[in-house]
């Protein structure tokens, strides 16, 4: 679906990402693993465009191709933006709109799309993540978990190829996070290509089709998860699992 040559990205002097090159397959599940700073959350905001790269290139598989050795043209980011949809640690809803306004948004504002059908599709999404009765209410009415769901729908609402999900359950309550995992986990099933960063190994190990193991910028190990989680090759790997688990 998607690959990824030469990613690099510094804030000033500090590079936090190096030559990163991975591939993501159409209806594949990616998970990003590593410790704090190693650039994880980097590595996805650079993927949609939030952060833009200072070097590299992506090649998607319908054949179009973004070069960051050069200034990115604003209709290659409104390209990247459409293609990924992002959902965020802390959920970033808008507080004063609606559950069912803030999945609406993307679709009505940025896309411009008729709203009866925005509307229609925002019920959809908003049954299909169990929320059905809920959709009229303000982010402040709603558990963590529930907004984290709003986020999920959000994302989906402006029909993205690919999900990328930042850590969406390290704010939440233990008892909360089971909820938004198996919403990830039916999208999983119904063949959403994903990236995911997270700290759920046991999730990760669950649903991914391959891991990747990131330290200080670079991906030190990458594979299927029982290869990487289970017998790890690289000492560093070795270390981070034994620290977490
Ligand atoms: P965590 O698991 O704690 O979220 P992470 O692996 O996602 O960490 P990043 O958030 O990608 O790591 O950060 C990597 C490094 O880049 C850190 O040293 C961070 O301080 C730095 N960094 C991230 N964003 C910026 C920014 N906008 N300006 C300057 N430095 C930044």
């Amino acid at each position: 679906f998607l690959s990824v040559k030469g990613l690099t990205k510094a804030f000033g002097e500090l590079e936090v990402l190096k030559d990163i090159n991975l591939d993501i397959e159409e209806g594949n599940i990616l998970a990003i693993i590593g410790p704090s700073g190693s650039g994880k959350t980097t590595l996805l905001r650079c993927l949609n465009v939030l952060e833009v790269p200072n070097k590299g290139e992506f090649t998607f598989d319908d054949g179009f191709k973004v070069n960051f050795d050069k200034p990115m043209r604003k209709k290659e980011i409104t390209e990247l933006r459409r293609k990924s949809g992002m959902v965020f640690q802390s959920y970033n809803l808008f507080p004063h709109k609606t559950a069912l306004e803030n999945v609406t948004e993307g679709p009505l504002i940025v896309q411009k799309r008729p709203k009866s059908e925005v509307i229609e599709l925002a019920e959809n999404i908003l049954n299909k993540v169990g929320l059905g009765d809920k959709m009229n209410l303000y982010p402040h009415q709603l558990s963590g978990g529930q907004q984290q769901r709003v986020g999920i729908a959000r994302a989906l609402a402006i029909k993205p190829q690919l999900m990328l999900f930042d850590e969406p359950t390290s704010a939440l309550d233990p008892e909360l996070v089971g909820e938004v995992l198996k919403v990830i986990k039916d999208l999983a099933n119904e063949g959403w290509t994903m990236a995911i960063v997270t700290h759920e190994l046991k999730f990760a190990e669950q649903v991914s089709d391959q891991v990747i193991f990131m330290d200080e910028g670079q991906i030190v190990e990458q594979g299927p998860p029982e290869a990487v989680l289970r017998s790890p090759q690289k000492e560093r790997t070795q270390q981070f699992l034994k620290r977490i688990l």
